[in-house]
């Protein structure tokens, strides 16, 4: 093994995943510089292990108590203005800058188009992996390319947004095809025009009063909304929507509404329809229930919540009783939105 790899045994990973699941990881390797990477592929016993890459833990769920992989934490660290298109500046961060400060980071250098994800937990490095999106905004509305090492070939290599095939909470990273990659830094092309992006009427509503909002207004709107809905994993664990809002056939959403004229639908430019998994828990009754030691967050019922020393299997327990109960009763099936551990 290289020793100056710097691998660790036995570290708690209770610190690094947002639910606070207290689990271990056997080994644990902490990436400031690529050519870790790069060692770690050209060491046999070290390529052939299992390997997990973290970011910030946000949007992970550990299921048990050690975690049988080498554990890849992700701190590689820069942000810098590379260059300039027709219509947009090019910005990049490396994979272990945090999301929020980047995006704040973006503000202070006078460039908007990042402010509607402000305070999405997480790193940047994991920011395209599920193409991550709040208030009608998604990474990919301002991806321009990304470099990742493949541990297939060792090679380090520029995808563009083609490549990373992105859809709603999914990437080309979440399949098969991706598994050998590392995202290494992510550039994106913000706009020189920008305009607001207020097609979400809570935040449209929110700048109502500000005769032209800026993208320093969008981002303090975005900010408020959120410190009111969800809760700060410092105070309380969580993983933020534990579900995916579920698409349905526009025959499957019309019976629903008979049934329920109150169900919060959004028309799919396919026709298809995408169903508010939250409205869907809630009306099964389980906004604010626990089982065990974790629950379901009183304000929000799309997250579910450590409420104290909850193990990653009472977590998946919720999750499934939830499950069953909105299939039971819609007909519809939750997908966890978090990776499974
Ligand atoms: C309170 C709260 C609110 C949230 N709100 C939102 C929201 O509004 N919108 C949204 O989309 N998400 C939201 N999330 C989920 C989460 O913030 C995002 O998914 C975020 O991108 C996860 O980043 P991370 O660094 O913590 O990734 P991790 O949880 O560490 O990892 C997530 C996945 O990405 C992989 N990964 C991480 N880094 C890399 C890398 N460099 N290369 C390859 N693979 C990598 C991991 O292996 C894992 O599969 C929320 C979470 C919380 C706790």
């Amino acid at each position: 093994m290289p020793a100056d790899l710097h691998l660790s045994t036995d570290v708690s990973l209770a610190a690094f995943n947002t639910f606070r699941i207290p689990a271990r990881a056997k080994r644990y390797l902490r990436v400031t510089d690529p050519a870790q990477l790069q060692a770690v592929a050209a060491d046999p016993a070290l390529a052939a292990l299992p390997r997990l890459v973290l970011g910030g833990g946000s949007n992970l769920l550990i299921a048990r108590a050690e975690v049988d992989a080498l554990v890849l934490h992700m701190a590689l660290a820069g942000k810098e203005i590379v260059g300039e298109t027709a219509d947009a500046i090019l910005v990049r961060a490396s994979a272990g800058e945090n999301w929020h400060a980047f995006v704040e980071w973006t503000l202070a250098q006078g460039l908007g188009g990042l402010e509607n994800m402000a305070l999405i937990p997480g790193t940047v490095g994991a920011s395209p992996i599920q193409n991550i999106g709040a208030y009608g905004a998604e990474v990919k509305d301002r991806f321009h390319a990304l470099t990742v090492f493949d541990f297939a070939d060792g090679a380090i290599r520029v995808m563009d947004a083609a490549a990373c095939r992105f859809g709603y909470r999914d990437s080309v990273f979440k399949h098969a095809a991706g598994s050998t990659l590392v995202v290494l830094d992510v550039t994106f092309a913000l706009p020189r025009a920008w305009t607001p992006n207020l097609r979400y009427a809570e935040l449209a509503q929110a700048v109502a009063g500000i005769a032209a909002p800026g993208a320093r207004d969008v981002a303090d709107a975005v900010i408020a909304i959120r410190r009111r809905k969800l809760p700060d994993p410092a105070e309380i664990g969580n993983a933020g929507s534990f579900f995916k809002n579920p698409v349905v056939t526009r025959e499957h959403c019309a019976r629903l509404l008979d049934t329920w004229p109150d169900l919060v639908h959004h028309a799919q430019p396919d026709g298809s329809e995408k169903l508010a998994a939250g409205w869907l828990i809630d009306r099964c009754g389980w906004k604010g229930k626990s089982l065990g030691r974790a629950g379901v967050y009183p304000k929000q019922a799309l997250v579910l919540v450590n409420n104290g020393g909850a193990t990653g299997e009472e977590i998946m327990a919720l999750a499934r009783a939830i499950q069953a109960d909105v299939e039971a009763r819609f007909g519809v099936r939750l997908e966890p939105e978090p990776v499974m551990v």
